[in-house]
């Protein structure tokens, strides 16, 4: 890979399970998708912290079972929503770790950080997620990264949109812009096949991954993309299999074992382990066997599945994945039989019975399976990436359109929902439209602002509200105006003005559900800085204390060379004076260690005679 010093952009897919970072090289004319630290393509969205550091990916992950209350994951499902929904208090039950409510309903999980009580936020955890994908690509590309597109699922609702940037600006990072996910990996696709896209075709993007589930129908017509409709399912995942085969062991546990591992963390995380690995496997075996030793207490846990048994566990999982894809044609208004491609993307898309409903569903047609299904997101991430900072020259006239998940508007009288913007309207968008006043003489007229698919208002999701104090001498049937719009990144701006009083006011995203102050976010740019500095400074005595180890390893395997009784004393004592200082590593100060390995070396090399 190139060595020169020069600044790369990335697309980052920030997964609820795993998530992937990847460079477009343009000397290459190709997307790279870069390898962690273990050397794998994707890394565990997972962050954990312990007596001494904290961890993240891989690290945080391996040890799960032996920390589950402080390794946290899963944490997409918590960013801007509030503690109340649903989603969390279903999830809360599941997760080993502790979630809270703060003053403002935001959820916030409890950890214990070298050995104090730490409330973090769902962004924060975002945002260490990102460094670690930022480090990951510095680490291979040897240079600064800085500008980054990242990915959101295509239901995410603005504030949840906007938490995923702050994350970003906490990691310090420049969110150049946040795609949604099958978008991405149409774009990638396209780019992949591109003889495939002549004319017009309609792709049916289906992305099944480890939280959510995601259908996309694009139109690619010459070099424009077009989002005509998105369905999906904010709950719906390999995890949601992970749960089922976990509470089928636990109940055969108990059958079988008089057992009841129900309120114990570790045995569930443990066994939640090894029923991902079994799910993996029954995607090419037709059967598997779990083994746990010492699951719970002396029991060692061995059974077996099958491929039949886990499709009967989750059969109506896989048809609600279906209706979705049913939903998504009636939304676009089109039929199946104008589907071109369907292009599988998400780990759990390599569920045969999965793919076998599919094709059923398409009748018989072969589904696109040539792009990596983990990766294909970052691919395309990495692509838009390019796209905002190299322009088009590498993909001419290529133009990218998204769309609106939600419908959004305003409440009438009556607490009707009145659409401004309609669901699945192309952005980046601004729309205006005229109202009246409903009272004479109002010194301010409320401007409350809805998001979702019901009439009546107060079943959609208030997502803000303000006051526009225009005339107060005004008529009940007075007019004013309201427009949104909608910025690339799917943010949403509501102003409302008067004419004739040439009155404004406007919000962007309400503080309300959950968004962060700029007060916030600089305080958690500043966290983020001291944790860096935190586990620098950990990895430095770990280098220390590992470097005075060594020392002393071969300084244990060369004391049968030294004849004289004296000297071996001098030595042995060293050495014991240096096992006890290693022993007692966690009060030890780094500086400690490395003037210890000083003195250690200068008083073996007078004694023996050699340099070291
Ligand atoms: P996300 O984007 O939600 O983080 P991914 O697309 O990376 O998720 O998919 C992760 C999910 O895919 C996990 O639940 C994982 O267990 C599942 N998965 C990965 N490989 C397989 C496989 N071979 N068979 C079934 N499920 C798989
Ligand atoms: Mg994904």
């Amino acid at each position: 890979m190139a060595k020169q010093k020069k600044e790369w952009d990335v697309g980052i897919d920030l997964g609820t399970t795993y998530s992937c970072v990847a460079v477009w090289l343009e000397e290459h004319s190709r997307v790279e998708i870069i390898h962690n630290d273990q050397g794998n393509r994707i890394t565990p969205s997972c962050v954990a912290f312990t007596e001494n550091q904290r961890l993240i990916g891989d690290a945080a992950k391996n040890q799960a079972a032996i920390n589950p209350t402080n390794t946290l994951f899963d944490v997409k499902r918590l960013i801007g929503r509030r503690y109340s929904d649903p989603i969390i208090q279903d999830d809360l039950k599941l997760w080993p770790f502790k979630v809270n409510a703060d003053s403002d309903e935001k959820p916030m999980m409890i950890v214990s950080y070298k050995g104090q009580e730490k409330k973090i936020s769902a962004e924060e955890i975002s945002s260490m997620v990102l460094t670690k994908m930022r480090d990951i690509a510095e680490a291979n590309l040897k240079s600064e990264v800085k500008n980054v597109v990242v990915t959101v699922p295509a239901y995410f609702n603005d504030s949840q949109r906007q938490a995923t940037k702050d994350a970003g600006t906490i990691a310090g990072l420049n969110v150049m812009r946040i795609i949604n996910e099958p978008t991405a990996a149409a774009l990638a696709y396209c780019l992949d096949k591109r003889a495939n896209c002549v004319g017009e075709r309609n792709i049916l993007i289906f992305d099944f991954g480890g939280g959510t589930f995601d259908v996309s129908l694009l139109t690619i017509k010459g070099d424009v993309f077009e989002v005509k409709a998105t369905a999906g399912d904010t709950h719906l995942g390999g995890e949601d299999m992970d749960n089922r085969m976990v509470k089928y062991f636990v109940k055969e546990i108990k059958r079988k074992q008089k057992v009841d591992i129900s309120g114990n963390p570790r045995a569930l995380r443990r066994l939640r382990t090894a029923c991902e690995r079994a799910k993996r496997t029954l995607s090419s075996a037709v059967d598997t066997t779990i083994e746990i030793d010492a699951l719970s207490g002396s029991i060692d846990f061995c059974s077996s599945i099958t491929r039949a048994r886990f499709e009967e566990l989750n059969l109506d999982l896989f048809q609600r994945c279906m209706e979705t894809v049913e939903r998504c044609l009636v939304d676009s208004k089109m039929d199946k039989s104008d589907v071109d491609d369907v292009v599988l993307v998400g780990g759990s898309s390599r569920i045969p019975k999965v793919q076998q409903l599919l094709q059923d569903y398409f009748k018989g047609k072969e589904l696109c399976t040539s792009i990596n299904p983990d990766e294909v997101v970052a691919y395309g991430a990495a692509l838009q990436a390019a796209l905002l900072t190299k322009g088009n020259k590498f993909v001419p006239n290529l133009v990218l359109l998204d769309v609106t998940p939600l419908s959004l508007g305003i409440l009438l009288k009556g607490d009707l929902m009145d659409v401004v913007i309609p669901r699945n309207t192309t952005i980046p968008v601004v729309k205006k439209k005229g109202y009246v006043r409903i009272e004479d003489f109002q010194s301010a007229v409320s401007i409350q602002v809805y998001e979702g698919e019901r009439t009546r208002a107060s079943d959609n999701n208030l997502l803000g509200f303000f006051h526009l104090y225009g005339n107060p001498n005004a008529p009940r049937g007075h007019p004013l105006t309201v427009s949104f719009s909608i910025d690339a990144d799917g943010i949403l701006t509501v102003i409302a003005e008067e004419e004739s009083s040439g009155s404004k006011n406007w919000i962007t995203v309400t503080n309300d559900k959950g968004k962060l102050s700029t007060q916030e976010i600089m305080r958690m740019i500043q966290e983020a800085e001291k944790y860096k500095a935190e586990d620098q400074k950990y990895e430095k005595k770990v280098m220390a204390i590992n470097a005075l180890d060594d020392f002393v390893y071969k300084i244990r395997n060369a004391i049968d060379d030294v004849d004289n009784p004296q000297k071996k004393t001098k030595i042995n004592k060293a050495i014991a004076e240096t096992e006890k200082l290693l022993d007692a590593r966690e009060q030890t100060e780094t500086e400690v260690f490395v003037d210890h390995l000083h003195r250690m070396k200068s008083l073996i090399e007078s004694i023996m005679k050699i340099k070291f």
